[in-house]
C-alpha cells in the first residue's frame, strides 16, 4: 500500500506495516510502523478541506513560532518530504506524513471530569502559547466556519426555499430557533467589541482531538486541521457542546441528552488555568454564552440542512437532521435550565 506516498518520505512499504487507525471522521487515518519508527498517515478531505495548502502553511508558521518560543512543546505536524513539501498528491488525494506520538491514545467520549479538565488545559494551553502571535497571518482553511450571522442567513434562506411539508414537520424547532435570536445578537456585538480579539483557535476541540499518556494527563493537541483566526468562544463551546453530555449529537432517545455539572466545572477550570491571564475581561465575561453559542449554531445548521433536503450532513434514515437539531435544542435547553439553577450570567 502506499509505495509512491512513502517513498516521498524515503520509506519503503516493504519495511511498513499499515493500518486503518483512531475514529476520525473527516480524514482517513492510517497508523504506519516501518523498522522502529510510527506515523501517522493521512488522506485529506477536500470535500471539506479545499487547500490542503493552506492548511500545511498555517502549520509550518506555526511550528516555526512555537519552535522558537516554546522549544519542547509537543506539537505533532507534518512531517516534509525529500522535496521539502508537507503533501504528497497521488490520483488527485492529498497525503501527509506525521510523527505518532508515542505512549498516546485519545478518547472518544470523556467518562471522567479530570479527562474534560485535561483536554481544556490543551486547548487552553496551545492558544496561550500563541497568544503573541499574529493571528492575522494564517490562512482560513474553512471560511465562515463559525460565523453564527452567516448561518443564521443561511437558516433564514432555507427557510423561504423549504418545501411546505419540511416546514410543517419542523414547525416546533423553528419556532425555537427563532426565539433564541439573541444569541445571534450577542455574536454580531462581539464581531464588533475591539476588546474581543480574533486569536489563534483549534475549532474542533472534540475530546478526541487531545492525545493522553497512560494516566490520562493530557499531551498535546491534534487535528490541526481547522487551526485558524477565530473567536475563543468557538474552544470553549465546543468543548461544552461535546463533553457535558454522556450522549452526542446522534442520540435519538433525547432523555439520555443531559448537562454533567462536574465536567461543566471540569472545562472551565482547565481551560482558565492556561487562559486566566491571557482572556480581556469581556472574552472572559462570555464563558459561559459560549456553550450557547457553539450548541446554537449545531442545531440551526442541522435544521437549516434539513430544511435544504439534507445536501450537507450525510444521513443515515430519514429525518435524521431534524432529529439531529432536536437533540441540540434539547442540549441548549438543559444547559440554560443548568445555568438559571447555578444563576450564571450568560450575556
Ligand atoms: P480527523 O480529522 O478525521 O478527526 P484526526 O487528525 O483527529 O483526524 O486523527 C484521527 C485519530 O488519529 C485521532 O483521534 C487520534 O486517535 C489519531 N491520531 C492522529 N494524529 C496522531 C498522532 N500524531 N499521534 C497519535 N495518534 C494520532
Ligand atoms: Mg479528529
Ligand atoms: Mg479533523
Amino acid at each position: 500500500m502506499f509505495p509512491k506516498i512513502l517513498a516521498a518520505y524515503n520509506l519503503n512499504t516493504d519495511d511498513c506495516t499499515i493500518a486503518p487507525f483512531g475514529s476520525g471522521l473527516i480524514n482517513h487515518t492510517w497508523k504506519i510502523r516501518c523498522n522502529d519508527e510510527q506515523y501517522i498517515l493521512q488522506c485529506i478531505n477536500i470535500a471539506v478541506f479545499k487547500s490542503p495548502q493552506a492548511i500545511a502553511d498555517n502549520l509550518l508558521a506555526l511550528q516555526k513560532y512555537l519552535h522558537a518560543t516554546t522549544p519542547g512543546y509537543l506539537f505533532p505536524t507534518p512531517l516534509s518530504t525529500s522535496d521539502n513539501t508537507y503533501l504528497v498528491i497521488d490520483d488527485g488525494r492529498y497525503y501527509r506524513l506525521l510523527p505518532f506520538v508515542k505512549n498516546s491514545h485519545s478518547v472518544d467520549v470523556a467518562t471522567e471530569p479530570s479527562q474534560a479538565f485535561e483536554a481544556a488545559r490543551q486547548f487552553g494551553k496551545f492558544s496561550r502559547l500563541l497568544n503573541d502571535f499574529d493571528a492575522s497571518q494564517l490562512k482560513y482553511t474553512l471560511p465562515d466556519f463559525h460565523n453564527l450571522s452567516l448561518r443564521a442567513q443561511q437558516f433564514q434562506s432555507a427557510l423561504k426555499h423549504a418545501d411546505q411539508e419540511r416546514l410543517n414537520i419542523a414547525s416546533t424547532e423553528i419556532e425555537a430557533i427563532k426565539n433564541y435570536q439573541d444569541i445571534t445578537q450577542t455574536y454580531v456585538d462581539i464581531t464588533k467589541n475591539a476588546t474581543i480579539p480574533l486569536r489563534v483557535i483549534h475549532h474542533d476541540t472534540k475530546i478526541n482531538n487531545v492525545l493522553f499518556d497512560a494516566d490520562d494527563k493530557g499531551l498535546c493537541v491534534i487535528d490541526l486541521d481547522t487551526v485558524m483566526p477565530g473567536y475563543y468562544i468557538s474552544d470553549a463551546g465546543d468543548m461544552m457542546r461535546t463533553y457535558l453530555s454522556p450522549a452526542n449529537e446522534e442520540e435519538q432517545e433525547l432523555d439520555k441528552v443531559c448537562i454533567r455539572e462536574d465536567y461543566l466545572k471540569a472545562i472551565h477550570d482547565g481551560y482558565m488555568s492556561e487562559m486566566r491571564d491571557v482572556l480581556t475581561p469581556a472574552e472572559k465575561a462570555l464563558f459561559y454564552y459560549s456553550g450557547k453559542f457553539m450548541i446554537y449554531m449545531q442545531a440551526m445548521r442541522f435544521l437549516t440542512d434539513y430544511l435544504n433536503n439534507d445536501i450537507y450532513y450525510h444521513t443515515t434514515y430519514p429525518g435524521q437532521n431534524l432529529k439531529r437539531a432536536q437533540n441540540q435544542l434539547r442540549l441548549l435547553s438543559e444547559l440554560m435550565k443548568t445555568y438559571q439553577r447555578l444563576g450564571v450570567d450568560t450575556q
